[in-house]
């Protein structure tokens, strides 16, 4: 599978993930917590780490994040219409129709925590919602005339995607994830901060990863050059350590003038 890894070159110069980040005090802390971000969607194949890059983000800014996967996992859980049309698409590692996820993203981005900004994490992961979610963007006063979209596209390879995935583990507890692999708990099976027994997600088996991956390369990779032509795709080397990609992130985020550049 081609096309996934970043073009040559596209982790040079200015690439900020591996800058580490300037001390901070306490008032400048609070400062950045008030900036109002604006939208900033997540871009990056299914294992990248936009889940765990999106709850840093929502942490540090005081905004929501918008996981469409988490979303319509908890449809499923409990048993809604929308978890009904989804789980047959979603158990077999294809996506769900834009219609249903852009009417649960409308919804979402409808409450008042949005107002001064949230990340969009797997969403949008098609052209046509991405063209949808512009207008829903414009229309909510974001983008041109308002706080900036940022898109931020976490950059991963193809085999490192499958080692990430197929070694994911999750506490159905607190949500902490794990990877057998690379960050295993300290008791094997279990997680570290309630004891629960750890699980995989049905859609993290082999069978499923691989119509996974290839629906992210047919699906959602137009999204990046979607995203260039549009003047506000960024990058970060996401197989660099969590924290650097993290810092990273934030950087951008917090450099308006950096946004624009390529
Ligand atoms: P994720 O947790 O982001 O990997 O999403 C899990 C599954 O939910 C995907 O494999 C899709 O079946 C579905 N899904 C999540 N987000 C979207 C989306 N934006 N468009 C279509 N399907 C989605």
């Amino acid at each position: 599978m081609k096309g996934l890894l970043p073009r040559a070159g596209a982790f040079g110069e200015g690439e900020p993930g591996g800058k580490p980040m300037l001390a901070k005090t306490a008032a400048d802390t609070m400062t950045e917590n008030a900036i109002a971000v604006g939208p900033i969607i997540l871009l990056g194949a299914p294992g990248a780490g936009k889940g765990t890059q999106a709850k840093q983000i929502a942490e540090r800014y005081g905004i929501p994040q918008i996981s469409t996967g988490d979303i319509l996992r908890g449809n499923v859980a409990r048993g809604t219409e929308f978890g009904k049309r989804a789980k047959l698409d979603m158990n077999s590692g294809k996506l769900v129709s834009d219609d249903l996820v852009n009417s649960m993203v409308a919804e979402r981005l409808s409450q008042p925590d949005c107002q001064r900004g949230f990340i969009l994490d797997g969403f949008p992961r098609t052209v046509a919602q991405a063209q949808w979610l512009d207008q829903e963007l414009a229309a909510r006063g974001f983008g041109q005339s308002g706080l900036p979209v940022v898109v931020i596209n976490v950059a991963v390879s193809y085999n490192q995607l499958l080692q990430r995935l197929t070694g994911r583990r999750t506490c159905p507890v607190d949500g902490k994830i794990y990877n057998i692999y690379f960050q295993p708990p300290k008791q094997e099976g279990n997680c570290d901060l309630c004891g629960a027994e750890l699980v995989q997600r049905k859609d993290d088996k082999e069978e499923v990863i691989s119509e996974r991956l290839k629906s992210y390369e047919r699906e959602t990779l137009p999204l990046v050059e979607y995203y260039h032509r549009q003047g506000s795709l960024r990058q970060v080397n996401g197989e660099l350590p969590v924290e650097q990609v993290t810092a990273g992130v934030f950087r951008l985020i917090e450099d308006p003038a950096g946004r624009e550049k390529q």
